[in-house]
């Protein structure tokens, strides 16, 4: 297949979206196939004339990943059947507030051929996503999403740069370790609380001294 014989509404899409390097694309006939790089999240992009089609397209489910379908119609931006239909105005954004939803959450290091490897893990929070666009959220502005790891002696999420000081008090290595994961949690900037992935809210008792502090600190920041 050339790319002069793909169709020219989906080349129109694919030339707003190929020069987001966080992704890897693959045009397939009447489709854009996306990959996000880091994490391997599939997106399915596809074109059609209306929203009704584009609504009939939408109870075709691929499997799991992220499904689009961008309509001629202008201004035009909701979630049917769990797929994104848009204006392609739109989706260059929405891929970058996707991409900003896609979060490293752990590591392992693993053998290989004779070195040692590590393998990262990242975890798309395509629920607290949807709440966002919900709530016209801005990452940064009005949340941000930070790593907390529950420390096995004493039960609380620790935030991912006290986790060092707060393991060794429990007389625990950090260097001993060959693989953490982690909790990503939202921290609310504009409620001052803190959501789970599932948006569910995380209480203060769940979490250890210095994640109080930390949490203190950063919406202190943001309000300065
Ligand atoms: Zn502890």
């Amino acid at each position: 297949m050339k790319y002069s014989e793909i169709d020219s509404k989906l080349r129109k899409v694919y030339s707003r979206i190929r020069t987001l390097d966080d992704y890897h694309w693959d045009l397939a006939g009447d489709r854009i196939i996306g990959r996000h790089k880091k994490s391997n999240l599939k997106l399915r992009i596809r074109v059609a004339n209306s929203r009704k089609e584009a609504e009939k397209l939408s109870e075709l489910k691929e499997g799991e990943g992220v499904d689009i379908v961008v309509v001629p119609d202008k201004r035009t931006f909701y979630i049917h059947n769990g797929t994104f239909i848009m204006t392609s105005k739109f989706l260059k954004g929405t891929l970058v507030d996707i991409n900003d939803h896609i979060i490293w959450r752990g590591f392992k290091v693993v053998e290989g051929d004779g070195t040692l490897i590590q393998e990262d893990f990242y975890e798309y929070l395509g629920g607290r996503f949807i709440d966002h666009l919900k709530n016209n959220m801005t990452i940064g502005q009005d949340f941000v999403f930070w790593q907390f790891y529950k420390c096995e002696a004493c039960g609380k999420y620790v935030d991912i740069d006290s986790v060092r000081s707060h393991l060794r008090d429990h007389g625990t290595k950090i260097e001993d370790m060959d693989e953490m994961m982690y909790e990503v949690f939202e921290i609310n900037l504009i409620e001052g609380k803190i959501y789970d992935k599932y948006g569910r809210e995380v209480s203060e008792e769940k979490l250890s001294e210095e994640a109080k502090e930390f949490i203190r600190e950063t919406i202190e920041n943001f309000k300065s």
